[in-house]
């Protein structure tokens, strides 16, 4: 029997364990496609941010993982679709000298699976997308390092300049993580020497709900609040960004929040292009897709995941909510789904079991839910463990568990050989 095509695009954390996990399938030929060339798992990129993680230790290479996961890889940035024709646009991809190195294409599929993540949203707030930065992708985060970094280095050249002032916007993990991450790394520059002004750095949290963290237990929320004050984190609750200038934030009390650099965390929306594909979209621009992870509306062969997707648990629960354990659990659905021929295909829809929430304040605390340990907020040394342990369920999935391991030991003695700082 002939394999049935299966298009992947986006290879993040959904992505590339379904073609990871489908190209051990006979009954499929798997094509990944990803506009970059290689993968760096999506919660590291605080980290990234910070200055505290090391790209090229932590990227998987797509060319490699596609012989190890036996499937095919193409790099290129989707922008169409002709769903009649079955069949996707790829972009013209050019050098970084504006040199055209292939011309836009398509093609073809037997099946599509969209998993083309999310961006930050910035509600069409004026002025944040020229003066804020974005921590939502590798290119966002590493030029929201070197700013930083630049910062860093006149305060500590010319110490009447004062410290840097950093705002955040979004009280939400994305936000709260890289403000303790920014004040660890910040620590950890003292740690080697570098003899910087105390404080080196002040970071304002911005959150415009009564308080941070509002997809977690207020119990959680509040442990957090009061462990990001402690380490000197101002953190501002029903306050309202209404514009962003060079100089500043300005909130809708017409109060300016001076700042050297802004971030923007706040919400989360697919990529703009993903609403003009003519498929059904809610208002953040995802694909609204049924308890089997189909597209709704009136197009065949086509599943959405991930971040970029709509999906309510059940058919009317709650939303699946745009985490790496969703992406995870749906990956994985949909690998046993399609490895099937369409007409074999069970009638089991798609449920998300919450496993529970973590929220890492860098090497300073970690808080957590289990779902079903008997004391629901967990901290400590457990909290740490569970947090990391989401990264290697992500590279177990992919590299299976004998490199897993092999990671897990070169990371710790990386971690004794190595500097943290990547400066
Ligand atoms: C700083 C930060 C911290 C986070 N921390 C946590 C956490 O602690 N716990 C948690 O559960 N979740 C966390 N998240 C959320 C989590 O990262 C996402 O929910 C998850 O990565 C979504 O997976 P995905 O596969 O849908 O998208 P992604 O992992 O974002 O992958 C999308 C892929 O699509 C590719 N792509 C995009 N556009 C195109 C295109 N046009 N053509 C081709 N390819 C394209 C991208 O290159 C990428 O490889 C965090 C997110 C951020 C930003």
């Amino acid at each position: 029997m002939a394999q049935r095509r299966v298009i992947v695009v986006g290879g993040g954390t959904a992505g590339l364990e379904l073609a990871t996990r489908l190209g051990q399938s006979d009954g499929c030929h798997v094509t990944l496609v990803d506009r970059r060339t290689t993968h760096l798992w999506k919660p590291l990129m605080h980290q990234l941010a910070a200055g505290t993680l090391d790209t090229y230790e932590d990227e998987i290479g797509f060319i490699a993982q596609a012989r190890r996961g036996n499937f095919h890889y193409h790099i290129g940035y989707m922008h169409g679709l002709n769903a009649n024709a079955k069949q996707i646009r790829l972009a013209s991809l050019y050098d970084h000298e504006g040199r055209e190195i292939l011309p836009e294409r398509d093609l073809s599929y037997d099946e599509l699976v969209l998993a083309v993540g999310s961006i930050a949203n910035d509600f069409g707030t004026p002025g944040v997308a020229d003066h804020s930065h974005f921590v939502d992708n590798p290119e966002g985060a590493e030029s929201f390092r070197r700013d930083l970094t630049a910062l860093l280095a006149r305060t500590w050249a010319k110490p009447e300049v004062g410290p840097v002032r950093l705002a955040i916007v979004g009280g939400g993990p994305t936000g709260v993580e890289l403000a303790a991450e920014v004040m660890h790394a910040v620590e950890e520059v003292r740690g080697y020497g570098v003899d910087m002004p105390k404080p080196a750095i002040r970071i304002t949290l911005m959150e415009a709900s009564e308080r941070i963290l509002a997809g977690v237990s207020e119990d959680i929320a509040e442990h957090s609040h009061k462990k990001l004050e402690e380490i000197g984190v101002t953190v501002r609750t029903g306050c309202r960004i209404t514009g962003a200038q060079m100089e500043g934030l300005e909130l809708d009390s017409g109060e300016l929040i001076d700042c050297d650099l802004s971030v923007w965390a706040a919400g989360v929306k697919a990529p703009a292009w993903v609403g003009e594909l003519g498929l059904p979209t809610d208002k953040a621009d995802r694909v609204v897709v049924d308890e089997y992870l189909r597209v709704t509306g009136d197009v065949a062969d086509i599943h959405a995941m991930g971040d970029c997707s709509a999906c309510q648990e059940d058919g009317n629960g709650a939303p699946v909510p745009a985490r790496a354990a969703a992406a995870n659990q749906q990956a994985s659905y949909l690998a046993s789904r399609l490895v099937k021929q369409p007409s074999e295909r069970e009638r089991t829809p798609f449920t998300y079991r919450d496993k529970g929430t973590l929220v890492s304040i860098a090497g300073y605390a970690a808080y957590g839910e289990i779902v079903g340990l008997k004391r629901n907020m967990v901290q400590g040394m457990t909290a740490q463990l569970a947090y990391a342990s989401l990264r290697r369920a992500h590279q177990r999935a992919i590299l299976g568990s004998g490199r897993t391991l092999a990671i897990m030991v070169s990371d710790a003695l990386r971690r004794k050989a190595k500097m943290k700082m990547k400066l």
